[in-house]
């Protein structure tokens, strides 16, 4: 449910009706829009249906209406303007595309600072880097830990570009968020209650990746598991989905793009690297993604894909994401988007 109030409504007003909101048991989220404020109502709000009438009594308040879809937070009707999510000065939402790169995994110094400039040199915003690994198989890469979160700090103090790494699990959000510009939480926890819980009081963006067999009502709802626990800072990842196809590793759903888009006012990106599990698809995807309005790139470099720890089959040599980046730049200006700068060092 949310509460429409009237233009003119004093900040005492919009107080006394969260304060009445909060007396309920329920959780009242304030969306000041240019236009107008709203107050999104959640909690068990079914089992409270007299709270709509007395709401509406209340001064200051235009109108209250129902919210038609189960994620509330997350939808447009609570927040008509898109979310910027601003990361050390790099803005994620806005016209500008942000292009996050970097390998799968955090290997050595040499590796990570090597492909840190590298993708800065291309053009890229955000350097990315797993130091603790989820994998499908226990025998593959888990990561170099909180070496590898070390190891992309200092990444970042050489270059300037922040960094976003992936938390597996809650005990480990304080620590990661210790070293990381955004948490990423991968496919295979879209839907760890407990882990969203902790990165939504971590206050630190959040990178949520969509979940291998997740619909996009799932995957809107764990996005609402961090927006109610007050954090904002929350950037959304389309990086395929499971299907009967065996050619590509996932299923890149192009379509969720514009249906975040228009139901949603979160950031939304798309990572054509996990999306198709071959180099030589990534570009395409790549583009189409940016055709379709995704906010930004996610994408596996790697200064030598033949011999990395992980995912090598779908990383990019240096040269390719030159070139990738070469042609998001003519997509981008095709339909109105430019690319944003990389951050001074
Ligand atoms: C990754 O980004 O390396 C990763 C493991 O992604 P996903 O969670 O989408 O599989
Ligand atoms: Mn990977």
């Amino acid at each position: 449910m949310i509460v429409i109030m009237k233009a003119e409504a004093t900040e005492d007003q919009i107080e006394g009706v969260i304060s009445r909101i909060r007396e309920e048991g329920l959780n009242g989220h304030l969306s000041q829009g240019v236009e107008r404020t709203i107050i999104g109502v959640v909690g068990e709000v079914s089992t409270k249906p007299q709270i709509r009438e007395w709401m509406e009594r209340m001064p200051g308040v235009e109108d209250v209406v129902p919210i038609s879809k189960q994620y509330k937070l997350s939808s447009r009707e609570f927040q008509e303007q898109a979310t910027i999510v601003d990361v050390r000065g790099v803005t994620i939402g806005g016209n500008a595309l942000v292009v996050m790169a970097g390998p799968c995994a955090v290997e050595s110094e040499e590796q990570i600072l090597s492909t840190a400039w590298a993708v800065k040199e291309a053009g890229a915003n955000i350097l990315r880097g797993g130091a603790y690994k989820p994998s499908t198989s226990p025998y593959s890469f888990r990561g170099l830990g909180e070496e590898g979160l070390k190891l992309l700090a200092l990444a970042r103090e050489e270059t300037g570009l922040p960094i976003v790494t992936e938390v597996l699990t809650p005990e480990d959000v304080d620590t990661v968020a210790g070293y990381a510009d955004i948490l990423q939480i991968g496919a295979r926890n879209m839907q760890n209650s407990v882990l969203l819980d902790e990165a939504g009081k971590s206050m630190k963006p959040v990178l949520l990746k969509r979940g291998i067999s997740a619909t996009i009502q799932e995957w809107l709802l764990a996005a609402e598991y961090i927006l109610s626990k007050g954090n904002r800072q929350l950037i959304l990842c389309e990086r395929g989905i499971r299907t009967f196809e065996t050619y590509t590793r996932n299923t890149m759903d192009i379509a969720a793009i514009p249906i975040i888009e228009r139901d949603s006012h979160l950031p939304i990106i798309a990572d054509p690297s996990h999306g198709t599990g071959k180099w030589y698809l990534v570009t395409s995807l790549a583009l189409a993604a940016v055709a379709a309005g995704a906010d930004g790139l996610i994408v596996e470099t790697h200064p030598n894909p033949d011999a990395a720890l992980k995912d090598g089959p779908q990383s990019l040599t240096f040269d390719n994401f030159q070139r990738l980046m070469d042609q998001v730049r003519s997509v981008a200006t095709a339909v109105g988007r430019t690319l944003a700068v990389p951050p001074p060092r």
